[in-house]
C-alpha cells in the first residue's frame, strides 16, 4: 500500500514511512492510494471477536506487507491489555437506539490512548528494526499529550516533546503529561492557544534543517496510523449493532476532525454507516463547515470542552481532497489559501459530497452542562463535557439511519470541576489514577515563538 500526500508535490511513500513523517513535506497529509476494504462477510465475521484481532484486520489493511501480520496482532494485543475493560470499547445503552461507545478505558482516560497505545508498539517495532532515534513534536490540546507520554515514555528509540497551551487544560490532563518521570519525555507550556502550538509544530515539520538534526516526527492527529486504529471501534460498535446488515449513524465530538474522518475512513472501507453528525463546541468551524458550505477560521474560545477548543482542523484537508475528487491541485490551492486567508469556500459538488455522510452542529457551554445533568438523570451515566456536546449534537438531529453511536471520548474524572459544577457530582478516578494529584510535576514554560521552541526541541534532542 501506498501513500500519496493531499497536496501532490512529495514523492508516494509506503506506511511505515508516512506513520513516521506525519505530516508529507509538502505540508499535505497522507492518504492511501486507493482504499482497502472488506466484503459484507468479512464485516460480518467481526462479531464477536477480541478487539484486537478486529484492529490488527483493520491495520493489517493499511500496513500491507510492511509489519508481519503475527507481529501487528502481538502489538494489538499488548496494546489493548492496558486497557482496564475488557471489551476495550464497550457500548453503553442511552436510550432506545442510542450508545455510548466508551474509548476511555486507557491510561490516560481519553480516546487518544485507543490509537496512541498501538502507534507506540508500531515505533518501536520499526526503529528498533532500523536502529534509529525519532523525537516525537507533538501539540495537545489536552489528551494527546497525556496519551502519547504514557504510551512512549521509557521507550528505547523515542523522544517526546508536548507542547500544551499554559492555563487552557485541565489539571488532569495536564498531571496525565506532567507527571512522567523517565527522562525520554519533556513537557512544554505555550503561553498561547492549541492553535499556536499546532501553528509550531507544523512550522517545525516544514524546517528540514530542524527535521533531520533530530529526526522529527509527529503523532497528532494528522498521522495516517492514528486514523486508521481509530477506524476500529466504527468497525466494532456498529458490528456489535446489526452492521453490515443495517446501516448505524455515530455522532462524534470534534476538534482536529481525526475522529470523525476515522468514520469516513470505516465506511470507504465498506461498513454501511448511515450519518456522521459532527458535533463541535462553540469552536463552530467544522459545523459550519458541514452546514454553510464555509470553511472559516474564528477566534479560539475556552470551553470546558478544551480538547475541542480548536479552529483550524487538521483532517479537514483529508475529507476535502476526497470530496474534489482527489484534485492535489485544488487542495493545495485551499489550503494554502485557507493559511493566509483564513476561509475556503468549498465547491458546490464537494459540498453535496461531505453531505452525502456529514452534518455539523455546534453546541453551547449552557447547553453542554444542561445535558451533563439530564444524561445523568435519566440514565444514571455521568458524562464528560466533550461527550456532553456530542450527546446534545444527537438531540437536534433527526432521522438518523439505524441506530446511532455517540462517542465518548473522554471519562468524566478527566473534567471532575466541570462535571461537578454541572451536575453536582464529583467523578472519581478510576483506581490506576488515583494517585495522579499526588505525583510531583516537571514541565518548562515557553513563549509561543517558533524559533525558541525549535531551539527547546533541537537542545532535548542531542542531550
Ligand atoms: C481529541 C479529543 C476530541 C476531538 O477529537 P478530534 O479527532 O481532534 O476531532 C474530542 N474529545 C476528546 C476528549 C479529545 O481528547
Amino acid at each position: 500500500m501506498r501513500y500519496i500526500s493531499t497536496r501532490g508535490q512529495a514523492p508516494s511513500v509506503g506506511f511505515v514511512d508516512a506513520v513516521l513523517a506525519g505530516l508529507a513535506p509538502d505540508g499535505g497529509l497522507y492518504v492511501p492510494e486507493t482504499w482497502p476494504s472488506f466484503t459484507d462477510a468479512e464485516i460480518a465475521a467481526f462479531a464477536g471477536r477480541p478487539y484486537a484481532e478486529v484492529a490488527a484486520a483493520v491495520i493489517g489493511a493499511f500496513a500491507g506487507d510492511e509489519i508481519p501480520k503475527d507481529e501487528l496482532l502481538e502489538m494489538c494485543r499488548e496494546a489493548y491489555a492496558t486497557f482496564n475493560h475488557p471489551a476495550v470499547v464497550p457500548l453503553v445503552q442511552l436510550s432506545p437506539g442510542a450508545f455510548l461507545a466508551e474509548l476511555f478505558h486507557g491510561p490516560s482516560l481519553a480516546f487518544k490512548d485507543v490509537a496512541m497505545q498501538i502507534l507506540a508498539r508500531l515505533y518501536d517495532h520499526v526503529l528498533g528494526k532500523q536502529s534509529r532515534t525519532q523525537t516525537i513534536l507533538c501539540a495537545t490540546s489536552g489528551d494527546t499529550g497525556g496519551a502519547a507520554v504514557e504510551a512512549f515514555r521509557g521507550r528505547r528509540n523515542v523522544k517526546v516533546v508536548a507542547l500544551f497551551p499554559e492555563g487552557r487544560i485541565s489539571e488532569v490532563q495536564r498531571r496525565f503529561m506532567t507527571a512522567a518521570t523517565e527522562p525520554n519525555v519533556a513537557c512544554v507550556a505555550v503561553a498561547g492557544t492549541f492553535d499556536d502550538c499546532q501553528a509550531i509544530v507544523k512550522q517545525a515539520f516544514q524546517d528540514q534543517v530542524l527535521r533531520q538534526a533530530v529526526d522529527l516526527s509527529g503523532v497528532n492527529s494528522i498521522n495516517f496510523a492514528r486514523i486508521a486504529a481509530q477506524a476500529v471501534y466504527y468497525f466494532t460498535s456498529a458490528v456489535a449493532l446489526g452492521a453490515p446488515h443495517r446501516p448505524v449513524s455515530f455522532c462524534v465530538p470534534s476538534g482536529n476532525f481525526g475522529d470523525a474522518f476515522a468514520g469516513y475512513v470505516a465506511s470507504r472501507m465498506g461498513l454501511p454507516i448511515g450519518r456522521i453528525v459532527v458535533a463541535t463546541n462553540s469552536n463552530d468551524i467544522l459545523a459550519h463547515a458541514f452546514e454553510d458550505g464555509r470553511y472559516v477560521r474564528g477566534q479560539v474560545t475556552p470551553t470546558i470542552s478544551p480538547a475541542m477548543d480548536i479552529q483550524s482542523a487538521s483532517n479537514f484537508e483529508r475529507l476535502y481532497f476526497e470530496s474534489v475528487e482527489r484534485e492535489p491541485v485544488e487542495t493545495a490551492r485551499a489550503f494554502g489559501a485557507f493559511a493566509t486567508a483564513g476561509a475556503i469556500d468549498i465547491p458546490p459538488k464537494a459540498f453535496q459530497a461531505m453531505r452525502a455522510m456529514f452534518r455539523g452542529v455546534a453546541v453551547g457551554e449552557d447547553e453542554t452542562r444542561r445535558i451533563i445533568v439530564a444524561t445523568l438523570n435519566e440514565t444514571g451515566e455521568l458524562i464528560d463535557p466533550h461527550t456532553a456536546v456530542a450527546v446534545a449534537a444527537l438531540k437536534r438531529v433527526a432521522d438518523l439511519p439505524g441506530p446511532v453511536v455517540v462517542l465518548s471520548t473522554a471519562h468524566a474524572a478527566k473534567f471532575p470541576e466541570d462535571v461537578a459544577e454541572a451536575s453536582g457530582v464529583t467523578p472519581a478516578l478510576p483506581r490506576g489514577a488515583l494517585d495522579l494529584a499526588d505525583r510531583p510535576e516537571r514541565f518548562d514554560r515557553l513563549p509561543a515563538e517558533p524559533e525558541t521552541i525549535k531551539e527547546y526541541v533541537r537542545a532535548f534532542a542531542n542531550a
